[in-house]
C-alpha cells in the first residue's frame, strides 16, 4: 500500500525511485560504498529497504539513531559495541551458515552470554579494540562468501557515527573495505551536511583515504509526482478525493513523500469512519517536528545557551545579520561576551544544521515561504 506509514520494504508499495533504486543494487553489486542523503521523512530508508532487499545480500542494519549518549553528549564504545553485536544477532537467525559467528560474537567481548534483546552484554565487558571488530566482519564476509552471498551493512542515520568515541572508525572502515571483498557498506542521514562532514572525516584520514564513498540524494517528489502519488494512493484506497483537496496538500505538504503519505493515511482513514479529515492537522505535525529536531540539537549541544542567543539575536536582527552584529546582539543578550570567532563557529555549527541559512556575508533564519513553513 502507498499509504503505509512504515518504511517501505517491497517495491510494489513504493511510488518511483527507479533511478535510485537501480543505482543502489549497482553499487552494491559493484562493492562500491555508498551514502544515501536525504532530509528527515523523504525515503531513504525505504528506498535502502528495497534496494537491499532486491540486491539479495544479506543485510546488516545498524540503526545508530538507537544509541545512548552520556553526559558528554557522546556516545560510549560499549554502545556502539552493542548495538552492532544485536544487528548482526538479528541478521544471523536467517542464515543457519552464520551460527558460528555467535560465537565470534561471545568470544570478542570475553562472555558466554550476551543478552541482544536488551541490548546490554552481562558481566564486564573484555577492553575490545578496533581489530576485533574488523575481525568479526571479515568472518562475516568469509562465511557470506562460502555461500555465494554478499553482506550489506547499513549505517542509519550515520552522522551519529562523530559523536562515537573511542573508535577508530578510518582504520575500521579501512579493514572492511580492503579485506572484506564481498561487504559494502550504505550509510544513510536526514542530516545532509553533517554527514558530509562525518564522511569527509573519514575519507581523508589514513588509513582509509584515498578511498571513495558515493553520494546519491533523494530529492522531494515535485509538484506533478505529489499529485500523482496521492491520487495512486487514494485510487489504491478506494475513495474519490476532490482534485482542490489534493491540489492543498500538494502545495502544503512540500513534495515530502512522508508527510503526503500520513496525509494520504489519515485522510482515507477519516472519509472511511465518516470523519471530516483536516490537512492543517498534518501541516501543523510538520512544523512541531521541525521545531522538537532544532530544539533537541539545542538541548545536545555543548553549548545550548549561545546557541539560542545567537538564534535569538538574528531574530532581533530582523531574521538577517553579518558576523559583528550577530556578535554584539547575542553577546547583549547573554551579557556575556562572546568572541567573535567563537560566534563565528556556533554559527556555520547552525547552518549545518539547516537552522540557519549563510548567503555570502549574511546569516538568516530560514525564510518561511507559505509553503516550506516549518517543515524543511
Ligand atoms: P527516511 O528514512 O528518509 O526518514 P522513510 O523511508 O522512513 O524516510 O519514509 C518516510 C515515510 O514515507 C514512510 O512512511 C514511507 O512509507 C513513506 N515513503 C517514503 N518514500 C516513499 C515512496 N517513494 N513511496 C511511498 N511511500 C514512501
Ligand atoms: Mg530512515
Amino acid at each position: 500500500m502507498l499509504f503505509s506509514t512504515r518504511p517501505k520494504e517491497d517495491r510494489k508499495d513504493l511510488y518511483d525511485r527507479e533511478k535510485e533504486i537501480e543505482m543502489i543494487k549497482d553499487s552494491i553489486f559493484r562493492g562500491e560504498w555508498t551514502a544515501v542523503l536525504g532530509i528527515r521523512r523523504i525515503g531513504k530508508s525505504s528506498v535502502v529497504n528495497v534496494s537491499v532487499k532486491e540486491s539479495g545480500s544479506i543485510p546488516i542494519y545498524v540503526n545508530l539513531t538507537r544509541l545512548n549518549t552520556t553526559k558528554k553528549k557522546q556516545y560510549d564504545k560499549a554502545s556502539f559495541l552493542s548495538l552492532l553485536l544485536e544487528s548482526t544477532n538479528l541478521t544471523i537467525r536467517n542464515y543457519t551458515f552464520l551460527g558460528k559467528i555467535s560465537r565470534i560474537i561471545s568470544n570478542i567481548v570475553g562472555l558466554e552470554e550476551v543478552d541482544f534483546s536488551s541490548l546490554k552484554v552481562k558481566g564486564k565487558l573484555k577492553k575490545i579494540d578496533t581489530k576485533d571488530l574488523s575481525y568479526l566482519f571479515l568472518e562475516l564476509d568469509r562465511l557470506a562468501k562460502d555461500n555465494r552471498k554478499k553482506v550489506t551493512i547499513v549505517l542509519d542515520e550515520a552522522q551519529e557515527l562523530s559523536k562515537i568515541a573511542g573508535i577508530n572508525f578510518p582504520s575500521l572502515f579501512h579493514d572492511i573495505y580492503e579485506e572484506c571483498n564481498n561487504t559494502v557498506v550504505i550509510f544513510t542521514g536526514s542530516m545532509i551536511r553533517i554527514l558530509e562532514s562525518t564522511l569527509k572525516d573519514i575519507e581523508y584520514q589514513e588509513p582509509f583515504f584515498g578511498r571513495y564513498i558515493r553520494k546519491i540524494t533523494l530529492e522531494r517528489f515535485t509538484k506533478d509526482q505529489s499529485e500523482d502519488f496521492l491520487t495512486k494512493g487514494f485510487e489504491e484506497e478506494g475513495i474519490s478525493v476532490d482534485k482542490q483537496i489534493i491540489d492543498e496538500a500538494v502545495q502544503k505538504l512540500d513534495g515530502i513523500p512522508g508527510w503526503l503519505t500520513i496525509f494520504g493515511s489519515e485522510y482515507s482513514f477519516a472519509v472511511k469512519h465518516g470523519q471530516k479529515p483536516r490537512i492543517d492537522d498534518i501541516v501543523s505535525k510538520a512544523e512541531e517536528e521541525a521545531k522538537s529536531e532544532a530544539k533537541n540539537f539545542l538541548e545536545n549541544s555543548q553549548s545550548p545557551l549561545r546557541y539560542s542567543a545567537i538564534i535569538l539575536a538574528l531574530d532581533r536582527l530582523g531574521g538577517t545579520g553579518e558576523l559583528k552584529e550577530i556578535k554584539k546582539v547575542s553577546s547583549t543578550i547573554l551579557d556575556e561576551e562572546i568572541p567573535e570567532p567563537r560566534v563565528y563557529e556556533l554559527l556555520n555549527r547552525l547552518v549545518d544544521y539547516t537552522l540557519v541559512e549563510k548567503i555570502d556575508d549574511k546569516y538568516s533564519l530560514p525564510t518561511d515561504e507559505p509553503n516550506r513553513k516549518g517543515i524543511v
